[in-house]
């Protein structure tokens, strides 16, 4: 039985239990989280708590406890829920109002809900492990406050929908005019003649984790060529490799984009190389 938090307390899943006047519930009035777990070891718990603070913030709510209670909820919902392979999902509202009304209420508590969700086994530099993605791409129809991460996700369901409906995995966005912004549920980057290329951060995307981490290592390593700029389709669809990142599947290669080969159609040594990067400094974050 899945064990959960929920507003102070260690709960089986099938008790955890919330008001539907939570604005959570009513309006997507909220921010989450996902971290994920290895064997009891988070990777990025500190940039992500960050980022939620930043989130928090963003939309005109306190962190409702510090960031060591959460560590301590976290560390006790990986023990209680086996220690292995786990995401570890947060999410907070602005909490149970007594009328749906648009405006913020004063004074009352934010509800916080944590729980854990398998995922597949640590991602690993090897090409014939690899899972090679499969994409199309599409306008991004999403609101303009995407580098907050809200629980509003319906712009994200409706674009990850579409490439389901296509039969690939995801859905790669641009701008109207023409420039990438993100996927539906992950960063992008992409490689051409050994350049690796994303597009900097602005309102048009979320600040992964996975991607702050990847730069960050890029950056010390210092070996591989490595520029934040705006990246156009044309661009991606002459890439010779195209990368998704995100905190569950860490660098992503993908292999077919709009049913077209990206690059010669396999996954790529740029790849195997950031990935093995990755692998070695991701638990110093
Ligand atoms: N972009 C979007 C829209 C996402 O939903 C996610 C992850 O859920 C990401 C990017 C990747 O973020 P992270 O690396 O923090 O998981």
């Amino acid at each position: 039985m899945t064990s959960v938090f929920l507003n102070g307390e260690f709960m089986p899943m099938a008790e955890a239990k919330i008001s539907p006047m939570d604005r959570g519930f009513l309006f997507g009035d909220g921010i989450y989280e996902v971290i994920p777990s290895y064997a009891g070891r988070c990777v990025g718990f500190l940039p992500h708590m960050q980022r939620m603070q930043e989130g928090l913030q963003a939309i005109g709510m306190p962190l409702p406890m510090d960031v060591t209670a959460f560590k301590i909820v976290i560390d006790r919902l990986i023990s209680d829920n086996g220690s292995g392979n786990l995401g570890v999902y947060i999410h907070v509202s602005r909490g149970t109002d007594t009328k749906r009304n648009h405006a913020f209420p004063l004074n009352i508590p934010q509800t916080v809900f944590a729980f854990t969700f398998a995922i597949p086994t640590e991602p690993v530099a090897d090409k014939s492990e690899v899972k090679g993605y499969k994409v199309i791409s599409a306008q991004d129809l999403r609101w303009k406050r995407c580098q907050v991460k809200s629980t509003s996700l319906l712009g994200n369901v409706m674009h990850y929908q579409q490439g389901q409906n296509a039969g690939v995995n995801e859905t790669i966005l641009y701008n109207a005019q023409g420039f990438l912004t993100e996927a539906s549920a992950c960063n992008v980057f992409v490689v051409k003649d050994n350049l690796i290329l994303t597009p900097p951060l602005d309102n048009q995307l979320l600040p992964g984790i996975t991607r702050l981490m990847l730069i960050d290592i890029l950056k010390h390593d210092n070996k591989l060529k490595f520029v934040e700029r705006a990246v156009h389709m044309d661009e991606v669809k002459a890439a010779d490799e195209i990368w998704l990142t995100s905190s569950s599947k860490e660098i992503a290669p993908v292999i077919e984009l709009d049913g077209q080969p990206v690059g010669d159609g396999k996954v790529g040594d740029m790849w195997l190389a950031v990935q093995a990067l990755f692998s070695l400094y991701k638990y110093n974050y």
